[in-house]
């Protein structure tokens, strides 16, 4: 096939990958922009395979087979609170398939010129040290949020001395490529030492900012595969890793603003190890009024508009069906039923999204948080369901607080606040909500999908 074909191909599904990500940016238009990037590249695939012939097809079967199982028994068997993890995990492949094709594009070049072009070179040291980092980085990452590393932030003694000492070995061993492309093993150093490195740099992060970290570590594996380009002199590789590379440095970026911290903060803050300091007694003693199912239905009878503010503990329940039940029956009763959903609720971004999705509420009804604020005033009643952070009055408080700053869903403005939860315990952040014992708010105590479906009864019923 012609390079020039090959260009305008590649090109065209280019196109296809900025429109599909045009198409994600809105729910009502995200399924034809996933539709728009897969065919995008089904192309890219395509025209890379019918122009070179250097993998037999057979192998590429046999890679076909074995990958889509694996990727078939993941998808049906992971539950969608493991999502971050197996996002980790791909990120994580993602950046070992750069590290082996860049050292296998380097042994063939080396084989046949001897003296391969500095691009050539430099690309594969960047290959080998973003995707070392990138792999064994996701894999602490995913290990701490499985609970098969702590997630405790490990901290040592001359920590940043170990971190710049392991840098400066990958840059030696990279010039030494570079100067020397013959000695392959020089590349194998750059790689156990970028490897000892990303272990490294993940261990110190503790395991509440991981979703974060991994947002990070995808950007890393878009970059990784731009480098891979590179080495390949692949246009649509370098376009669609510069692609993957930006997006999840936006996303990064978008996560740390809604959490009001800085990526710095993120990386060295240690965020997650925070010991619940104040004494309970003193928030919730004798402040606390617990409800019932059939005392929430009977509020829901004489309101007029409800909002309903899920959280991560609504994704542990899987209430989401249930939720879209109630929906329903108060829309039957002419009761208007909005969602506000933050931007870091649950455990990753869209979460919410994704699982009032699932339960075909529909995306009219999704509030984004300023919009939710802006309506509290009119809301007779709030509905929390398993979110504790993002309603937790305190980040507007206490400058010292750990969420201090961070923008809320000023829930505690409603005329009524139900608060589904199982018990007092304090979410993500790891401290306690003074919202519990405020005079407007009652603590519907249980798991959020039987208590929905209790109060849906109860609602019937009434
Ligand atoms: P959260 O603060 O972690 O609180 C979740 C609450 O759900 C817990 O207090 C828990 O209380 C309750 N819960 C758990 N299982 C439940 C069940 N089966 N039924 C009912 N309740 C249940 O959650 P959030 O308000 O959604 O806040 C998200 C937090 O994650 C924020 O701090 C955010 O910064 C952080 N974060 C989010 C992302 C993201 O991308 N979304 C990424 C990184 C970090 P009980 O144990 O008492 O039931």
């Amino acid at each position: 096939m012609s390079t020039t074909i090959v260009n305008i191909i590649y090109l065209i599904a280019s196109v296809l990958f900025i429109f599909g990500l045009k198409g994600l940016t809105h729910p009502k238009t995200a399924v034809r922009g996933n539709l728009l990037g897969a065919v995008g590249m089904f192309l890219a695939v395509l025209v890379t395979l019918l122009d070179r012939n250097i993998v037999s097809f057979e192998i590429i079967a046999v890679g076909l087979i074995v990958g889509a199982s694996i990727g078939v028994f993941l998808a049906v068997k992971i539950k969608m609170t493991d999502m971050p993890q197996l996002v980790g995990l791909f990120n994580g492949f993602g950046g070992a398939a750069s590290v082996l094709v860049a050292s296998a594009a380097l042994i063939e070049v080396v084989l046949v010129t001897k003296t391969p072009a500095a691009q050539i070179t430099i690309a594969t040291v960047a290959s080998g040290l973003i995707g070392s980092v990138t792999f064994w980085g996701s894999m602490v990452a995913c290990g701490k949020l499985q609970g098969l590393v702590t997630d405790k932030p490990v901290r040592y003694k001359g920590e940043q001395f170990v971190k710049i000492t392991l840098l400066l070995g990958c840059i030696v061993a990279g010039a030494l490529i570079v100067t020397n492309p013959e000695a392959i093993h020089y590349y194998w150093i750059l790689v156990a030492l970028a490897s000892v490195l990303g272990v490294m740099l993940v261990m110190p992060i503790g395991g509440a900012d991981m979703p974060v970290v991994i947002a990070l570590l995808n950007s890393y594996s878009g970059l990784a595969a731009t480098a891979t380009g590179f080495v390949l002199q692949n246009n649509v590789l370098i376009i669609a890793g510069s692609l993957v590379g930006a997006s999840g440095i936006i996303l990064t970026n978008i996560m740390c603003k809604a959490m009001n911290r800085s990526l710095a903060n993120v990386l060295f803050g240690g965020f997650g190890e925070v010991d619940v300091i104040e004494d309970v007694d003193d928030i919730y003693a004798g402040k606390i009024k617990s409800t019932s199912p059939e005392e929430v239905a009977m509020l829901l009878e004489s309101a007029r508009k409800v909002l309903v503010v899920p959280g991560y503990g609504m994704a542990v329940a899987q209430a989401q069906h249930a939720v879209n039940e109630l929906f329903n029956l108060l829309g039957a009763k002419g009761i208007t039923m909005d969602f506000g959903i933050h931007p870091v609720a649950g455990r990753m971004p869209g979460h919410m999204n994704v699982l009032l999705a699932e339960a075909d509420i529909p995306y009219d009804n999704l509030l984004e948080m300023d919009a939710s604020n802006s309506l509290m005033g009119q809301i007779d009643v709030v509905i929390v369901i398993g979110a504790n952070d993002v309603i937790n009055p305190v980040a507007r408080t206490d400058p010292k607080s750990p969420i201090a700053g961070m923008p809320i869903i000023d829930v505690d403005k409603a005329k009524t606040v139900v608060v589904i939860k199982r018990s007092l315990s304090p979410g993500f952040a790891g401290i306690h909500n003074p919202l519990f014992a405020l005079d407007n708010t009652l603590m519907l105590f249980g798991d959020a999908k039987t208590m929905i479906q209790e109060t849906v009864i109860a609602f019937k019923e009434a």
